[in-house]
């Protein structure tokens, strides 16, 4: 895609937008007498407003992402950069999104609050990419195009060669959430960004990385999208204990953890098949399960009974008697298997 052709995408209010600028984009040194923001002179260690570009932590991500910064966009949780995306480029009560489904609920929501209509399209029964169904979904007034891969709650990863497709004959955005790519080895197409201005990657710092408390999330987009996103954002959107604490935690690796949880996903996947009730465990490319049983409810509250609590997502569609179940710690994961032990020989909670 052409970047006019971008351009047309963006709202016209967004893109003739005067962005509020915040007294420390007037002044940038670092020491100084600051009487420009109207803060308190008093030290708490926060009483300074945090730097709303984050370029510290940026650059930090800019070399474990492999991406200049001027493609990174840091958000209040991936949840932000969802919400900003309608925001940007959808008309509300005009423009539409198309989604993949089931998938990761905030989309949908996100849409709902926005007022922009959202076309959902089934995945295939083995929860397979429908890429043409996806398209032919489109018309001249979609904007957005919602992949999540791995997906939530199916836990798959579609082929990164069937999302590239999507990426080129796609009009649109194509927002690609890779909040759990972490646990993949088909990895992240975020270096594709560089490569298709219409793309925008979604990941998260609450999965794989353990920081879920501090909220947040990373858009990785052509410096376009990424420079429409911050002017829509709320100025000191990433407060200055999340962006002190992730800079801290991002100098550790997260390989042994990731590691554990993959070899916990085989060992509790390759034991549920052993349960009469368990009628079907997906593949899962994430760091959860979606499992198929007789009766979920029953089990759900069994489980919850337990003092064990997974996500019913028996209702959602395509996983009639699902539930998904995130992988735990190994004792955690003992805890769910010796549970499931009592639940099949009668010992049941209810
Ligand atoms: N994307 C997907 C696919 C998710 O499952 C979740 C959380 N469950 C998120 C995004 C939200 O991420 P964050 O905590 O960064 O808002």
């Amino acid at each position: 895609m052409e970047r006019s052709s971008l351009e047309a995408l963006v709202r016209d209010n967004i893109r003739t937008l005067c962005p509020y600028s915040t007294a420390r984009d007037e002044y940038q040194g670092p020491l100084g007498v600051f009487l420009d923001a109207n803060e308190s002179p008093y030290p708490t260690g926060y009483n300074r407003y945090p730097d709303p570009h984050q370029k510290a932590l940026k650059e930090q991500l800019s070399v474990i992402k492999g991406l200049p910064a001027e493609n990174i966009f840091l958000g209040n949780g991936s949840d932000e950069a969802i919400d900003l995306l309608f925001r940007v480029f959808c008309e509300p009560g005009r423009d539409n999104a198309v989604a993949i489904s089931p998938s990761y609920g905030m989309y949908a929501v996100a849409a709902a609050i926005n007022d922009v209509a959202v076309r959902s399209v089934p995945l295939g029964e083995d929860f397979s990419l429908p890429s043409r169904a996806l398209l032919d979904a489109c018309d001249a007034r979609t904007k957005l195009l919602f992949l999540c891969s791995p997906n939530n709650p199916s836990g798959n990863a579609f082929p990164p060669a069937e999302l590239e497709a999507l990426v080129r004959n796609f009009p649109g955005i194509v927002v690609l959430d890779e909040a759990y790519a972490d646990f993949s080895a088909k990895g992240s197409l975020r270096a594709k960004v560089l490569e298709y201005p219409n793309l925008v990657i979604l990941q998260t710092l609450s999965k794989a990385y353990g920081l879920a408390g501090l909220r947040l999330g990373m858009a990785f987009a052509d410096e376009y999208v990424i420079r429409l996103m911050s002017m829509v954002k709320y100025p000191y959107n990433i407060n200055q204990a999340t962006q002190e604490l992730v800079s801290k935690v991002l100098a550790e690796p997260i390989g042994q953890k990731v590691a554990e949880t993959v070899a916990q996903r085989a060992r509790v996947a390759a034991a549920l098949p052993a349960f009469r009730f368990v009628r079907r465990v997906y593949p899962s490319d994430a760091n959860f399960l979606l499992v198929q049983v007789d009766d979920a409810d029953a089990l759900y509250a069994h489980l919850l009974a337990d003092g064990i609590i997974v996500r019913n997502r028996s209702r959602v569609p395509l996983c009639a008697g699902c539930l998904r179940i995130t992988i735990g710690l190994p004792s955690e994961n003992d805890k769910l298997l010796q549970s499931l032990d009592r639940y099949e020989k009668g010992d049941i909670h209810r």
